[in-house]
């Protein structure tokens, strides 16, 4: 078990578009409970999946004897659907989320919703709810691509916690250099929360760039450069990525990080040879 000074691990996923998708995630979650997370969660609105997509794997992982929080955006939704949403998950006893604004699909211009941002999302479940949920936020070490500078993001992710949240998770990164600043500047603004670094599995490069190209992660030069020269080589790009994450995730904790969120993208293997070569 756990204890409550070890670094908190925890593991993201996504709901699966179909049976057998959902058998893999299963089979993967199972797997992946030897690592004993504190808690999962379960993206929203992302790659077209739908609401009842995340409930439902909300109660499968659940079900497997996980704590799991669904993450919840508020782009696109009317006040009364956020409510309704909410009031689901406080029945069925979930205590966690994931706060979010998201994203609009592309080419779906038109109707943003009722809240703009995710800080407006944070005080409205704040508002609805009381205490009642632990919430985690975003946080983004090398900038949200939109933001109009570093220190506006700042400035935004500061109005996110002091709306109530509990605790942020990161964007991904490869460089530990750009998160132990964001840190600082945070905590320099008088944030105290734990800022838990989100961790990639680098397994496929053509994914990863196509992700790091949207979300505004730096994918640096040495680290494209060998995973294209694999080319086809999947078992060697997976081992190179299990050994540069490994190596980011050791400087974290030698760092005193409160965390590790894990990406798993619903596969089990990439996280767990980083989490057995940690030794944790
Ligand atoms: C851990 C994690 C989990 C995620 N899970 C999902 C998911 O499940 N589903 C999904 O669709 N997406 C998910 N995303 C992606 C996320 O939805 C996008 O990055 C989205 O573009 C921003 O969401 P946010 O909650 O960070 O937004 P916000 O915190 O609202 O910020 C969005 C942008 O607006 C700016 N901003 C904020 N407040 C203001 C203000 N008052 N005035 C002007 N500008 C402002 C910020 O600087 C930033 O550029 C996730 C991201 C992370 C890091």
């Amino acid at each position: 078990m756990t204890d409550s000074t070890s670094p908190a691990l925890s593991l993201e996923f996504f709901p699966p578009r179909d049976i057998a998708a959902q058998e893999r995630l299963v089979r993967a979650a199972k797997q992946m409970l030897a690592i004993q997370p504190r808690y999962v969660s379960v993206t929203f609105g992302a790659g077209g999946s739908t609401r009842a997509g995340t409930e439902e794997t909300v109660r499968t992982l659940t079900n497997l004897g996980c704590d799991a929080a669904p993450h919840l955006s508020c782009i696109g939704a009317s006040r009364e659907q956020l409510r309704d949403i909410l009031n689901h998950y406080r029945e069925a006893g979930v205590h966690r989320v994931v706060a979010l604004r998201g994203d609009l699909p592309s080419g779906m211009g038109g109707d943003a919703g009722e809240l703009r941002y995710a800080s407006d999302l944070v005080r409205f479940i704040r508002e609805e709810t009381g205490d009642w949920f632990h919430i985690e936020v975003a946080a983004y070490p090398e900038m949200h691509p939109q933001a109009a500078s570093p220190t506006a993001d700042l400035d935004h992710f500061v109005a996110k916690v002091r709306a109530g949240a509990d605790a942020a998770i990161t964007q991904y990164f490869f460089n530990a250099d750009a998160y132990f600043d964001f840190v600082d500047r945070a905590q320099a603004r008088g944030v105290a929360i734990p800022i838990v670094p989100g961790i990639m599995p680098i397994t496929n490069y053509s994914q990863l760039s196509r992700f790091s190209e949207m979300c505004g992660a730096e994918l640096p030069r040495w680290i494209r450069l060998r995973l294209a020269e694999f080319g086809d080589d999947k078992a060697s790009i997976r081992a190179f990525g299990v050994d540069v994450v490994t190596e980011l995730c050791q400087t974290l904790l030698d760092n005193g990080v409160p965390g590790l969120h894990f990406y798993t993208l619903n596969q089990s293997e990439a996280t767990l040879g980083i989490w057995k070569n940690l030794q944790l």
